[in-house]
């Protein structure tokens, strides 16, 4: 494919979702410029409305693990729907299955609730937090994204001026909910240990992703997990993964199954159903027996469609699936996070651009830094301009990835070694193209 590709259908789409809907999407950072809409999806590949085809690497901001339109995960989805659609009202086997086999796969997860969104999960971890303390105070990290409810709505992607102050994400937020947000540097020992000293006893919950990748990649040190353990046990706060990326995507157990360190609590999603819409919120079971799905219980907790049994189906299919074969599935998503990490490194090295690809299983950047990136500070001297003019070249060349700074890329079991193949060769050419044109005054960094 080449920069000539027609977009006219997109375009049209685009105009008319305009009038109807705010901006014509329906969730922030999906705008795309200039327009795509996307008509099919199957496996590794998907297609605008234009019939352009592209390898996918966005995997819907992570979901999708197995490939898109996974037949097996839609053959249990809808015949669970056309057993039953959604009585609401007891509990369905489905349900109790899910939550059986969270517990057996997860290290915290001795009592699982289900909701819809990542974001709904988090919500009730921090709100279940602060009722088991009687405290209010919440620590977060910069560059974590746990939702877009108040609780956690401020220093996410900041700009350098906001570091170290409270950056709200949007307007509306209560002032208050920010007021008892603590944001500290990921990876950071000492200043976490100082806070907690300082002001543990009023922490409700420390509520971290375990890998950050909101703003890419950006990996725990073993000993940072080891103290996020220790003080928050010391001074009797809660520990809550904030697992909705790495869940089911690096280990069936989350990162906590990797790294040995075992939260109060643990928010999934995305993955967890291969593209259909659940969340989970699992943990201690003296913590999840607070809430009122409980009699006795004093939190609030409540869903509409929590535990659907088309997305209960879709969850379980997606595990057999991943746990098939001794978990072949993930052997090979690793391998080929690896290959890309290791062929962009190749390419960036070879054409003197510094650069630090970094990967942890199916997901991989590109940041381009000489510094290894293990915090925020460090995610901010990424060049955004090659950052986001490699994902537009790609995606002329038919290869899509979200063209947003540190935006990660997703594989999944559809992706084959040829697909990777073709992404690399034509990421040196995209590379090729924006370093000439760098050199040039007036080139990239005027460049839309
Ligand atoms: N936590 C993390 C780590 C996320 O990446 C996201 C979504 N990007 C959420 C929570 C919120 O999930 P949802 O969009 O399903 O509400």
């Amino acid at each position: 494919m080449s920069n000539q590709r027609r977009l006219e259908k997109s375009a049209a789409l685009a105009e008319r979702a305009e009038l109807v809907i705010p901006g014509g999407v329906n969730s922030s950072l999906r705008t795309l410029d200039p327009p795509l809409a996307f008509v099919r999806a199957e496996g590794a590949y998907v297609w605008d409305a234009d019939g352009n085809k592209y390898v996918d690497y966005n995997g819907a901001f992570g979901p999708i693990i197995l490939g898109h339109g996974d037949p097996r995960v839609a053959e249990l989805a809808f015949a669970a729907v056309q057993d039953m659609d959604l009585m609401g009202a007891g509990v369905v086997e489905l349900e109790v299955r899910l939550a059986e086999k969270l517990r057996e796969l997860i290290p915290s997860a001795q009592k699982v609730l289900f909701a819809n969104s990542g974001s709904e999960a988090t919500y009730h971890a921090i709100r279940v937090s602060r009722a088991w303390t009687g405290r209010r105070k919440l620590v977060k990290f910069q560059g974590c994204y746990h939702g877009w409810h108040d609780y956690t709505s401020a220093n996410v992607i900041s700009a350098v001026e906001k570091l170290g102050v409270t950056d709200p994400t949007s307007a509306g937020v209560l002032p208050q909910s920010l007021e008892e947000l603590i944001v500290l540097r990921f990876n950071d020992v000492e200043q976490l240990e100082k806070t907690m000293m300082r002001e543990g006893q009023e922490i409700a919950a420390v509520i971290l992703e375990p890998i950050i990748h909101t703003i890419g990649c950006v990996i725990p040190s073993q000993e940072f997990m080891v103290a996020l353990r220790r003080t928050c046990t010391e001074h009797g706060a809660m520990l809550i993964f904030d697992e909705v990326v790495t869940g089911f995507r690096h280990d069936l157990g989350g990162y906590q199954a990797i790294c040995g360190v075992t939260p109060d609590l643990t928010t999934m999603g995305k993955a967890i159903a291969n593209g259909y819409p659940v969340a989970a919120l699992c943990g201690r079971a003296d913590v999840m027996d607070r809430f009122n799905t409980r009699l006795e219980g004093d939190v609030a907790f409540g869903g509409t469609f929590n535990g659907h049994p088309l997305v209960m189906a879709a969850s379980l299919a997606t595990v057999e699936l991943l746990e098939a074969d001794g978990r072949a599935i993930h052997r090979r998503l690793y391998a080929m996070g690896e290959r890309m990490r290791r062929g962009l490194d190749e390419i960036t090295e070879r054409l003197g651009i510094p650069a630090r690809p970094t990967s942890f299983g199916s997901v991989f950047v590109n940041y381009f830094t000489e510094r290894p990136v293990h915090n925020f500070d460090d995610a901010l001297t990424n060049d955004a301009e090659l950052y986001v003019g490699l994902h537009r070249g790609l995606i002329e060349r038919g290869f899509f990835m979200i063209p947003l700074n540190l935006k990660r890329n997703h594989l999944s079991a559809s992706h084959s070694d040829d697909d990777l193949d073709r992404t690399l060769e034509a990421a040196e050419d995209v590379l090729v193209d924006l370093a000439a044109r760098r050199t040039r005054p007036g080139g990239v960094a005027s460049a839309p």
